[in-house]
């Protein structure tokens, strides 16, 4: 994984993770890459260090990072975790073991799935999966019955 910072037209830097240069440079091509303040595909790499002879490579860009980065919601997990009391993280990791054992994963399907147990199109049965704050507040106000809870790390 790389970590570029880039620039778009309008002058707006962010930064963003590739796998590596070749993924960058055909993003880039096919202006798969959005501005994250406004959306434009004009995107080029910022200068994030003053250029030393050569051009081009990858040997210059001094942001290049050997592991991959975690999620903002694996962080975030991790740090809740590690605020959390030692019982509630115990209690927490029991619960998830249980859903493990009885509830069919479905992993980023669940509000779909949840939507077909609810309208009677798929049995009736236990499932755990990921979904987004707003999947969450749609199936809640659609009457269907689900439970969040904090996904800690196993190896917490
Ligand atoms: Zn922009």
């Amino acid at each position: 994984m790389i970590l570029y910072r880039l620039r778009c037209s309008k002058g707006h830097e962010f930064e963003s993770w590739f796998k590596d240069s070749k993924t960058y440079e055909r993003q880039e091509k096919k202006s798969l890459i959005g501005c994250a303040v406004c959306g434009d595909s004009k995107i080029a790499r910022a200068i994030m260090a003053p250029r030393i002879g050569k051009k081009g490579g990858d040997a210059e860009i001094p942001a290049a990072v050997p592991a991959p980065a975690p999620s903002p919601e694996q962080q975030q997990m991790a740090a809740l975790a590690r605020r959390m009391p030692k019982e509630m993280r115990e209690a927490l990791l029991k619960v998830r073991a249980e859903v493990e054992k009885n509830c069919e994963p479905v992993g980023e399907r669940f509000a779909e799935e949840a939507r077909k147990i609810h309208y009677g199109e798929s049995d009736k049965r236990g499932i755990y999966g990921e979904t987004s704050d707003e999947e969450a507040r749609a199936l809640a106000e659609e009457g269907i019955e689900f439970g969040r809870l904090p996904w800690l790390p196993r190896a917490n």
